[in-house]
């Protein structure tokens, strides 16, 4: 599936400190109305909660760094899952000594300060359902071009 979307609004702020970075980010585009666009976050987390998806099992795998963390990157993009806007996210994080932890962003990790940018698209509506192939919620519309 591929489809061409344009950029319409940047949405540009501050994460509220200790609120959980999914839910956080989930309930802005939400209140925003964006349903399509990417997300960039930098800035720091108290801790973290990730996940691995294992392949084989088709099933995620979630890890918990129980230390304040650097979010070095963090990219994601936000489409449509049962109607409602939903962010997918993975993100790189770095402790005191540089040493770096990555995987999916999982509710449970907790923002200390960080600064984030939206972007959001406008084109045809990116939703996602489930994949035999994978196990994952994909985006599953149609081709319509
Ligand atoms: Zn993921």
């Amino acid at each position: 599936m591929i489809r061409e979307v344009k950029h319409s609004r940047y949405l540009m702020g501050k994460l509220e400190h200790d609120s959980d970075l999914l839910e956080w980010l989930n309930k802005f585009c939400k209140a925003k109305n964006v349903t399509l666009g990417r997300v960039e976050v930098i800035g720091s987390v108290k801790r973290a909660r990730l996940a691995y998806y294992a392949q084989k099992e088709k099933i995620y795998r979630y890890f918990e760094v129980d230390e304040p963390l650097e979010i070095t990157s963090l990219i994601g993009n936000v489409s449509l899952r049962e109607g409602e806007p939903v962010v997918h996210a993975h993100v790189n994080l770095a402790n005191a000594k540089g040493e770096a932890f990555g995987g999916h962003l999982a509710q449970g990790t907790v923002v200390f300060a960080g600064e984030f940018l939206i972007q959001e698209f406008t084109g045809p509506e990116f939703s996602r359902g489930f994949d035999e192939a994978t196990g994952l919620p994909l985006w599953s519309n149609e081709d319509t071009t």
